[in-house]
């Protein structure tokens, strides 16, 4: 209770008690239960990591905590590049305290909502990139407050229990999604019965199912965006057509129905896109970032005579617990000057990977003793915090922190830009490399697997 909304950054760990205190990836304790535990209290965290090289001690890990929690412990990142243990604020994504997080998370977690609450997976509806209307209709559905036939009964409304399409007395959400012979026939003809029918032999009820696809999407990867979010609209044409049935007494056909979840869905996708250039459009206060040059960017471009460039990427491969870093420098006439590859243990954040990746290509130019150097990057958020950021006290402040230190006092004349992913293909080919390979490696002739983009981009 005491630490409700924040979390430890973990340097040394030397300031942080074992039990108790929320360092365990994404805030999570050890309470101190049992006789080994006790012997515990006194000690810190940092008696569990190696210092020199910033791992956790493993073995040690291993013999002192029960197999969940020694899993749980090594799966919490650590990081060279944080040196001082911080208690940091969860809610907010730079880890400063404010009014606003605190006050939702005193309604979400310190009021007692318990009779409110239903287990389940809620940020991954809330993540879906849907329409606002389906993903409402997903969360009432999983919620239960979903005004089935069934539902409206137990609620003391005296109406039929019947389906409104197929007369099977029992309509409620399962029904209506998967169970109703209109449901099915929706479902194979939009090719997509194959990907759900697994889950309904786990499962019986809707919510249930619905969470299990948004697992199987977000945490697994079996499942593409696209998959999802066409699963997830699709519903919300099956219950519209259910109640055009109910109130209307039309009879749409699946074609219709499948047709007008398309239909919202890429138009939707469409505004969206619009909205984004506009906003674009409207934050580009500097000449640099015109239409012009706008364009001009999703290709690749040598650097100014006597410069290199050095574009970076990190990648997140499905199966392992591995970030991948790829660089590559190229000279103003776009020749292959050297490439590398790294590979890290660890689960990480995208925007920490990023970070990552940016950090080691500043210190492998200035091992290299290269000046005039520029770094390309495509994390707009890096980039960002690179140029103009100040102030987030996590892990990925620390990160760049220390990038921006070291490049302010070790590389003269060099810059970190955005750029889009399409200017960036050389270094996301090697870092496709870079997770397939057990170490690092640096290459000094160009590595086949860039070869025709570096020699497509020196035209
Ligand atoms: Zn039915």
């Amino acid at each position: 209770m005491v630490r409700q909304g924040a979390r430890w950054k973990i340097g040394t760990g030397f300031n942080i008690p074992i039990i108790i205190e929320p360092w365990i990836r994404s805030g999570s304790s050890i309470s101190s239960i049992g006789d080994v535990m006790l012997a515990l209290q006194p000690c810190s965290v940092g008696y569990l990591i190696d210092q020199e090289e910033k791992v956790w001690n493993e073995s040690l890990v291993h013999q002192l905590f029960p197999v969940e929690t020694t899993q749980n412990i090594l799966n919490t990142p650590l990081y060279h590049q944080v040196q001082m243990d911080r208690l940091i604020w969860k809610a907010e994504k730079n880890g400063n305290y404010s009014v606003r997080s605190a006050y939702r998370i005193c309604i979400e977690e310190v009021i007692n909502n318990d009779h409110l609450r239903k287990p389940g997976y809620w940020s991954g509806i809330w993540r879906l990139k849907v329409p606002p209307k389906v993903k409402s209709l997903v969360w009432r559905i999983c919620r239960d407050c979903f005004p089935t036939r069934v539902k409206l009964r137990s609620r003391g409304v005296n109406c039929s229990s019947e389906c409104v399409r197929c007369e099977d007395p029992h309509e409620d959400s399962y029904h209506i999604l998967f169970h109703c012979p209109l449901a099915v026939d929706i479902w194979q003809s939009a090719n997509m019965w194959h990907l759900i029918s697994p889950s309904l032999s786990q499962f019986d009820n809707a919510p249930d199912i619905i969470f299990n696809l948004l697992q199987i999407f977000n945490l697994l990867q079996r499942l593409s965006a696209a998959q999802i979010e066409h699963i997830v609209t699709i519903m919300w044409s099956i219950w519209k057509a259910r109640n055009l049935k109910l109130w209307q007494q039309v009879s749409d056909s699946t074609i219709t129905i499948l047709e007008r979840a398309r239909h919202l869905l890429e138009g939707w996708r469409e505004a969206n896109r619009k909205q984004v250039s506009i906003r674009q459009d409207n934050s580009s206060s500097t000449p640099s970032s015109s239409h012009h040059n706008r364009d001009a960017n999703i290709s690749w471009k040598k650097p100014t005579s006597g410069k290199y460039k050095c574009n970076v990427d990190a990648s997140f491969p499905n199966t392992t617990n591995k970030v991948g870093i790829g660089m590559c420098i190229r000279d103003s006439d776009g020749n292959h000057v050297r490439s590398k590859t790294m590979w890290f243990s660890q689960t990480c954040s995208i925007h920490i990977g990023e970070a990552l990746g940016l950090y080691h290509a500043i210190r492998w130019i200035h091992e290299l003793q290269f000046t005039n150097v520029d770094f390309e990057v495509d994390s707009k958020r890096v980039a960002d915090y690179f140029n103009n950021g100040r102030g987030d006290v996590t892990e990925f402040g620390s990160i760049m922190e220390s990038s921006i230190y070291f490049l302010n006092n070790h590389l003269t004349n060099s810059h970190v830009e955005f750029i889009r992913r399409q200017a960036n293909e050389v270094a996301h080919n090697l870092v496709k490399a870079a997770t397939s390979s057990t170490s690092f490696q640096v290459f000094d002739d160009i590595p086949t697997c860039i070869i025709d983009l570096i020699f497509n981009e020196m035209i």
